[in-house]
């Protein structure tokens, strides 16, 4: 971590750089970048920034396109991909003009106003989030285009899919269908892949959890960062996948964070835990609560599900979010709580039954959102439940200890289900965002962004003929 320029400036120097990169983060949750040579930065690159233009970022709510980016010191990395030493930073958004106005549509600056509002609050002064990364590493991708449909073709390693590549493998070792779960080498194709995508981000400032692989395969797999501050987590969330997609790229593989790349097999998703702490105590915690949860954290579940079918306009941004929302592959469909439940929006994980461990985890977001937006969304849905005291079981959002895709369908029906689309969880954001704007935390312009962002997307995948409705309607 660097605290001022001369300090980055020797490391530069003893390192070597020659170039200098910059990440800035869209509206969609991608890093976009540009570079210089090293003799073009200085103090003046830190103190005017760089322009651009952030329409092409997905920004629209400001009347003007023209933007500046400044570069975050503290960020500063090393990038383990690119071939001449180059130092990598973090860009945050800034307005044009002499008086350097942060741009509020930021989404880093949005998660650093989330934070700064929980601390004044006086509900927190250390927040911990843990989210957990499901993904498939595969062999190979391509797509054939014509004028009716896309075709898309997808190999791996083990596949029943690829099957043009079956006579060159082989297949002795093979994970059967959801069976994938922790599974040990041989079957375990990715191990040494992994291994080396969780020494790069250890290298690189992501401290991990663990690793493993997943249940649906076969080229499922999981790597959970050790839980850390929002906005840091969110950092080390988009390095997280730049660090597994390049070093993927560098073996020859590819990898997706898409929730539902295939039908009939797990989807992909990007669980959060949370925690909250006051004067180094854990604000969770209570014996006699319900699983050892504290009223603050029965509060803020409260909050969470509440504004659920809303927050998953920023956790649940793609249209294929919504193909894993579905019964029968331990992702949630119904808005309720629950201890050691996997088909509910919030489950509080049997095993975490120290005062330190407590949490809750939040089931439905995945890997497709913008990581500053959806951590912040998270959290201002917690503290609004804090702040109103929602207590979830007087909301009938449980707990419901039993297996939801289970129960009888007159049952099912007394628990109120998730948005099944993208349109209807834009709905539910336009119907249910004050929680977001307390404080000045989210802007008006970026939920408008955001809205017309997804609704397009919606539209975008409604007009193309899906392969599907070839057998249905040909
Ligand atoms: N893959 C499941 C999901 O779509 C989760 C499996 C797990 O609980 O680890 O959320
Ligand atoms: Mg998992
Ligand atoms: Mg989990």
């Amino acid at each position: 971590m660097f605290q001022n320029i001369k300090e980055l400036l020797d490391f530069c120097e003893e390192k070597k750089i020659q170039l200098v990169d910059f990440k800035v983060i869209d509206l969609a949750g991608r890093w976009h970048h540009l570079t210089i040579p090293m003799e073009r930065f200085n103090e003046k690159t830190l103190k005017n920034g760089i322009g651009f233009d952030g329409s092409s970022y997905g920004f629209l709510s400001v009347e003007k396109s023209d933007m500046v980016f400044i570069p975050d010191i503290a960020s500063a990395f090393i990038d383990p991909f690119a071939e001449l030493p180059t130092l990598t930073m973090i860009g945050d958004i800034y307005l044009t003009g002499e008086e350097k106005l942060r741009f509020e549509g930021d989404p880093r600056y949005i998660a650093e106003k989330t934070e700064k509002y929980l601390l004044e609050l006086g509900i927190a002064d250390q927040n911990l989030l843990g989210p957990e990364f499901e993904f498939y590493i595969l062999d190979h991708i391509s797509f054939k285009n014509s004028p009716n449909h896309t075709e898309v073709f997808i190999d791996s390693a083990q596949a029943e899919w690829s099957a043009e590549k079956k006579e060159e493998k082989n297949l002795g070792y093979k994970v059967m269908h959801h069976k994938g779960y922790h599974a040990d080498i041989p079957y375990d194709v990715s191990f040494n892949l992994r291994n080396k995508m969780v020494r790069a981000l250890e290298d690189n400032g992501v401290p991990i959890k663990y690793h493993h692989s997943e249940n649906g395969g076969p080229g499922q797999v999981e790597i959970e960062v050790s839980f850390g501050p929002l906005k840091e987590m969110a950092d080390r969330t988009m390095k997280l996948k730049y660090i597994v997609k390049n070093m993927a790229l560098g073996n020859g593989k590819t990898v997706t964070f898409m929730p539902k790349p295939f039908f009939g097999e797990a989807g992909s998703g990007m669980h959060v835990h949370m925690q909250l702490f006051k004067d180094g105590k854990p604000l969770f915690f209570d014996k006699d609560g319900y699983s050892g949860l504290s009223d603050i954290a029965l509060y803020a579940i409260g909050g969470v599900l509440k504004h659920s079918p809303a927050l998953m306009a920023f956790t649940n941004p793609s249209t294929n979010s919504y193909k894993r929302l579905v019964p029968g592959y331990e992702a949630p469909v119904s808005i309720c709580f629950a201890t050691a439940n996997r088909s509910s929006v919030v489950r509080i994980p049997g095993y975490a039954t120290s005062p330190e461990a407590k949490r809750f985890e939040f089931r439905p977001s995945d890997a497709t959102s913008n990581p500053y937006l959806a951590y912040a969304a998270l959290m201002m849905a917690a503290i609004d439940g804090i702040q109103n005291k929602i207590n979830p079981q007087d909301e009938g959002f449980g707990p419901y200890d039993v297996n939801i895709y289970a129960l009888s369908d007159e049952e099912k029906e007394k628990i109120k289900g998730l948005p099944n689309s993208l349109e209807e969880a834009a709905q539910a954001l336009e119907a249910d965002h004050d929680f977001l704007l307390a404080g000045g935390v989210f802007s008006k312009g970026l939920i408008q962004d955001q809205l017309r962002r997804i609704r397009r997307d919606e539209v975008q995948v409604s007009i193309v003929p899906h392969p599907l409705e070839y057998k249905m309607y040909y």
